[in-house]
């Protein structure tokens, strides 16, 4: 089927949810993408900060070789393998000890919204069940999740929402403590705002929001679905911050690939779950639990790859630096953690999102004016300067 036919039947018989571009990918290796004329990509998107191993990383295309030979699914009504290792190295490296698995970071937020909900009326109050979350937080797109983000534009059109949620500023520790009432049971933070546009605290915020979370009796909600699983540097975001949450949410970049999500808490707060209180049919099953071991392990292994993350952020930060300093009539901001950096122009950047895409090179555009870059970890130098290049092309063009 050619590239031009594939399209007209991706538009349909798809639903009409994605602006998608007009390329069809076939094909990964590391940071490369192949599209199905053949065309090369540089992939500085990665899935959306999904492929923290790169496309096909070896040891998890194996592992899911292996484990679709041995189970590929049974029920939760069963203990699996997979998943029972799975959830003893997430505990080893986290502050949590229990761990739900399901299948997306939409579903791990549902999942931390019904525990607190459920802890909080046994443990804190009958009357408590509103959680606090931050203006243009992103929390995932199932009526839960969509009700806690903290944007219009992706809840327009599906009200009602769901009551008991509460936006404040993002970085703001006075609109924090104003917020909370009798009725609040818990705050709902990403470490670093992504979908946002990038936005990283001031280095006292999160432990702040612990102190008034403690003060008050109320629970911390982390959102690392998009920080989490080194993206940062560090295995979760929080580790930079010196504090620790009470919940967690993972998904993304935990599977290399694999669909996979996750719910971490400390042993007092999960212990408000019992059986059949929460549940779902794929969550941890013992497919995506094979590829998701593989891809932590990886990660974990000697912290490498994790060193080499660290490395070539502040590396990436430089060269986006340079790039700022060289179009400053163009470029706003550049800031991030680690390798998930956004780069904030002066202009809509769907149009350099083409133009790099022409030139062989795949980057993130969010909240309308913000570059974010999200590679895999095992990034390597040379692919960051053929991306400088491309982009600084592209803004010698445009200015
Ligand atoms: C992507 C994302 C989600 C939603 O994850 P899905 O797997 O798309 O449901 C939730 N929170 C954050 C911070 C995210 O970046």
């Amino acid at each position: 089927m050619d590239v031009k036919k594939s399209i007209e039947n991706s538009n349909t018989y798809l639903m009409n949810t994605y602006k998608r571009f007009p390329i069809v990918l076939r094909k990964g290796r590391g940071i490369k993408v192949w599209g199905a004329d053949g065309k090369e990509y540089l992939d500085f998107v990665g899935g959306i900060a999904v492929n923290a191993l790169g496309h096909c990383y070896p040891k998890v295309v194996i592992a899911l070789q292996k484990q679709a030979q041995r189970l590929i699914h049974v029920s939760n009504f069963y203990h699996i393998e997979p998943q029972i290792k799975l959830g003893k190295l997430l505990v080893e490296h986290s502050f949590a000890d229990k761990v739900f698995f399901c299948n997306s970071g939409a579903e791990a937020n549902e999942a931390a919204i019904k525990l607190a909900r459920k802890y909080a009326k046994e443990h804190i109050g009958p009357e408590r069940f509103e959680i606090i979350t931050t203006h243009n937080s992103f929390h995932g797109r199932t009526l839960g999740a969509l009700s806690a983000t903290g944007q219009e534009k992706f809840q327009k059109g599906f009200e009602p929402l769901l009551p008991g949620f509460k936006h404040v500023p993002f970085d703001d520790v006075t609109a924090l403590e104003k917020a909370i009432t009798k009725k609040t049971c818990a705050v709902m933070l990403e470490p670093v705002q992504g979908e946002a546009g990038v936005k990283v605290p001031a280095p006292d915020y999160l432990k702040k929001v612990r102190e008034i979370c403690d003060a008050h009796g109320i629970l911390l909600i982390l959102d690392e679905v998009q920080t989490g699983i080194g993206r940062t540097g560090k295995l979760f975001a929080y580790e930079h911050f010196g504090i620790t949450p009470d919940i967690m949410t993972l998904a993304k970049a935990m599977g290399g690939g694999a669909p996979i999500g996750a719910m971490l808490a400390t042993e007092k707060v999960s212990e408000a779950f019992k059986p059949a209180d929460h549940g779902t049919t794929f969550g941890g099953n013992p497919l995506v639990c094979a590829a998701a071991l593989a891809t932590i392990e990886t990660i974990l292994d000697d912290g490498l790859i994790l060193d080499q993350c660290r490395r070539m952020g502040a590396y990436l930060m430089d060269k986006l630096n340079s790039l700022k300093k060289e179009f400053s009539s163009i470029i706003l901001d550049v800031r991030g953690m680690g390798l998930l950096i956004g780069m904030e122009i002066t202009r809509d950047c769907a149009p350099v999102v083409k133009a790099c895409m022409d030139r062989g090179l795949l980057i993130n555009c969010t909240a309308g004016t913000v570059l974010r870059f999200m590679p895999p970890l095992i990034v390597e130098e040379d692919d960051i300067d053929r991306m400088t290049e491309i982009l600084q092309e592209v803004f010698e063009r445009l200015s």
